[in-house]
């Protein structure tokens, strides 16, 4: 009998331990920019980064850091959190990134849940830890000075923390199994839910991140993280900069379109991402003060984590920018699709690309997809409609503890996104909505993403979120609620007729109407819950359907 074949190969677990000893030894010299809650600019290299985040990993464990245990962070995007980044997995802890902008009840649950030992907290965040401090019970809080003062009496100094190194930290021993972070899912229904990720399948994520298809992270890229580091760890970025040793260029607490601009044309930023609101605003600016900023020639802008309509590529290209949109979540480390051309498309009508292109995409290398309806297995005509189902290595397989019983994932081991989608015979994916936010007229769905698209390429309209409210005859109609960009007019027939063109007469909105903002989710997104419930007894016009 033939001898048994094994894999010759090395044994060697993935962990982000070479990645930081990688990004110390070669690129030491590669500067890390923030930008500070008082707007100067803090200015390192990735050698003194090194240094720091294995001094805070080795003082973390001269404080009785266990291997597994928790450490909350609540802070902006910076040179202290890429620290964190890597010093409390380095060190075997775990890092748990706070969503500041959650209310302080669900931050206290969270930090609860996830029984985080110690924080630490932007001074600058501390009115908001104040609010939570008599909820929670972590042993100890680090503050990161942002004010050139004192810390304030009661809290630990990160300065002093990291100060108390000796410069003799060794690493601990890692498996690729074990967690490096997690995060909370933004859910709008029920309690936050946990994601726990693996170094294996954060290091597997940085790998197809940088991929030349995905984000095309390469040695000579500048970046600005904008998508805030405590969600979904800015979507990898900072991870995956360290890996490839490109220059990260971080906003800290100023996220509004001047003073990103600002800072992308200082840095000559060549990559940056965040969610829609972020680049209309970016795009506002652009279109108000065409030549007041001189962007680096070869900036490319990530648009995720909700749908972009096709106007805002238009409008970012018109200024020599390249947009590309993706698509993932939190459950997905997050990045699951990129709408890349793929050269087989690369000849067809302008139209056409476009609409490729607003699509979400093609999947991940690490991620596999298909789409589920009554029926079974959708086929991939870009009609049939269908729940995407996801399975891969960077994929959770579960929540962390939770509350109550989840029916997110199949029999046979996919997790099913909540995405209602349709995929084409190119493989594209398009995402027709959140299954709860479509709208059901008559029997018939109606996808609100596709209406709100197309409101927002008027010139007048600044946001417009579709909802669905009660109707006596058809259960449902669609609502448009629309913000105008400033010293803008339109009227909701004018608006009507200009997207009549585009859709089946029963998708119109029955009605129009005008607010001065929307409701934001945490993350930025438009908040349909809080939507449908201000609009929960509103009647639709006599007549309409
Ligand atoms: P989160 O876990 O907070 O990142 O939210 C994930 C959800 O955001 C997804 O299930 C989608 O509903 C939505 N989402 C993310 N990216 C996109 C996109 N490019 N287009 C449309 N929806 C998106």
């Amino acid at each position: 009998m033939a001898a048994v074949v094994h894999s010759t190969m090395m044994e060697y677990p993935l962990t982000l331990i070479p990645v930081l000893e990688r990004v110390g030894k070669f690129f030491g010299g590669v500067e890390v920019v923030s930008r500070l809650p008082d707007k100067s600019l803090h200015r390192y290299t990735y050698g003194d980064f090194y240094r720091r985040a294995r001094a805070l990993a080795e003082a973390l464990q001269q404080i009785g850091l266990q291997p597994g245990d928790r450490v909350g962070t609540l802070m902006w995007n910076h040179y202290a959190h890429l620290e964190a980044y890597f010093g409390i997995p380095a060190a075997g802890g775990v890092l748990h990134t706070l969503n500041l902008r959650l209310a302080p009840g669900d931050l206290a649950y969270i930090v609860n849940h996830a029984e985080d030992r110690f924080l630490i907290v932007d001074e600058v965040l501390l009115p908001l830890y104040e609010q939570i401090r008599g909820q929670i019970a972590v042993e100890k809080v680090f503050v990161v000075p942002g004010s050139g003062q004192p810390i304030p009496t009661g809290y630990d100094s990160y300065e002093t923390l990291l100060a108390s190194a000796q410069g003799n930290f060794h690493y601990p021993t890692l498996h690729e199994s074990d967690p490096v972070g997690m995060c909370y899912t933004s859910g709008t229904t029920g309690r936050p839910k946990g994601v726990v990720y693996s170094h294996r399948a954060l290091i597997l994520h940085m790998m197809a991140e940088a991929l030349p298809d995905i984000l095309g992270l390469a040695q000579r890229d500048v970046v600005a993280p904008v998508v805030p580091m405590f969600h979904v760890n800015a979507w990898g970025m900072p991870f995956a900069c360290a890996m490839v040793g490109a220059k990260q260029v971080f906003p800290g607490p100023h996220l509004d379109a001047q003073s990103l601009l600002d800072l992308m044309t200082r840095e000559q930023v060549t990559l940056s991402a965040a969610v829609p609101t972020v680049w209309l605003a970016v795009a506002q600016a652009l279109d108000d003060q065409p030549s007041k900023w001189a962007l680096n020639p070869d900036l490319r802008l990530v648009i995720g984590g909700a749908a972009t309509p096709e106007s805002l590529l238009r409008r970012l290209e018109r200024h020599g920018i390249t947009p590309y949109t993706s698509w993932g979540m939190t459950e997905m480390t997050p990045i699951g699709t990129v709408s890349y051309l793929k050269t087989t498309l690369a000849g067809s009508p302008e139209a056409v690309q476009y609409t490729y292109r607003t699509r979400q995409g093609l999947p991940s290398v690490v991620v596999e997809i298909r789409g589920v309806n009554e029926q079974g297995e959708i086929a991939w005509d870009g009609q049939t409609m269908g729940e995407l189902q996801v399975r891969g290595p960077c994929i959770a397989a579960a929540y962390y503890r939770p509350a109550e019983p989840m029916d997110n994932w199949t029999d046979d081991g996919w997790f099913r996104t909540g995405d209602v989608v349709t995929i084409d015979r190119e493989g594209y994916v398009n995402i027709v909505d959140r299954s709860k936010d479509l709208v059901k007229s008559g029997g018939e769905w109606i996808s609100t993403v596709a209406l709100e698209n197309a409101l927002m390429g008027h010139p007048a309209v600044a946001e417009a979120a579709v909802i669905g409210v009660h109707h006596a005859r058809w259960q449902e109609r669609p609502l448009a609620v629309v913000v105008l960009r400033a010293g803008q007019r339109v009227t909701a027939p004018e608006l009507l007729d200009f997207i009549r063109p585009q859709f089946a007469r029963f998708w119109l909105p029955d009605a129009v109407v005008f607010v001065e903002a929307l409701p934001r989710t945490s993350t930025g997104k438009f908040l349909k819950s809080a939507l449908r419930a201000q609009f929960r007894d509103y009647v639709l016009p006599v007549g309409s359907s």
